[in-house]
């Protein structure tokens, strides 16, 4: 079934668009399910979780954590981390360039945008997002990649308000990429779930995290 979903999901998507199987609250087994299809990209929320699937779980998994992430928990993942895709703090960041540097590599980072109208939501208003890009400290920072932004849509049925929040984000992304405010690798807009990844595709998101279309309905 697992295997099936997410061939299926795939042939749907295309081949530009990466797919993070959001594996969150599904057990080692079911990841080995669509490991052995060939797929490499899984995606936590929680770290304590993550470091055990992590040892469980063949090394060749790229793992991006898509959660909020604590500061004082970046250390636990810092050594096997992928990509962390919803840093939303200077002081995050910095964090993640310490332990980087701890561990002797780079770490790739995505900056989450705030576009929902939810206030509970997290991530970095406009003005926020710029002041870290802009910052002298940044450049500093030898240790981290910031590859691109993610952002999540409202929770809501209404597709007007979701294709407005999604274009909204594709166009600072583009801005940035055109004004080449950050690093040549800045190439990544994560975008879209399950029940809105048609309406990301189409305002331009080139990477999908995807849990319930591919493992099933989470049941908490
Ligand atoms: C759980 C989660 C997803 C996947 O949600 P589905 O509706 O199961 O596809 C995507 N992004 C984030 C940040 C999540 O927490």
């Amino acid at each position: 079934m697992i295997s099936e979903n997410l061939n299926n999901l795939k042939k749907r998507v295309g081949n530009q668009v990466t797919i993070v199987a959001v594996s969150k609250k599904k057990s080692p087994e079911m990841i080995l399910e669509a490991y052995q299809t060939g797929h490499r990209h899984f995606g936590e929320n929680y770290v304590q979780e993550l470091c055990e699937k992590n040892e469980k779980l063949p090394h060749d998994i790229h793992w991006h954590f898509i959660g909020h992430l604590q500061t004082n928990k970046v250390k636990q993942i810092a050594s096997f981390i992928y990509l962390i895709h919803a840093v939303d703090s200077f002081k995050l960041l910095k964090e993640i360039n310490k332990q980087a540097q701890i561990n002797n590599r780079k770490i790739n980072v995505l900056l989450q945008v705030h576009i929902a109208q939810e206030e509970t939501k997290f991530g970095l208003n406009k003005a926020e997002l710029y002041a870290i890009i802009g910052s002298d400290e940044l450049k500093k920072m030898e240790n981290i990649s910031i590859l691109g932004l993610m952002g999540m849509a409202s929770n809501t049925e209404n597709t007007e308000i979701i294709e407005k929040e999604f274009k909204e984000l594709n166009e600072i992304y583009s801005e940035i990429k055109k004004r080449r405010l950050l690093n040549l690798d800045f190439k990544i807009l994560s975008m879209g779930m399950s029940s809105d990844y048609h309406l990301a595709i189409r305002e331009g998101s080139n990477m999908l995290r995807i849990g319930s279309t591919i493992f099933g309905e989470r049941i908490n």
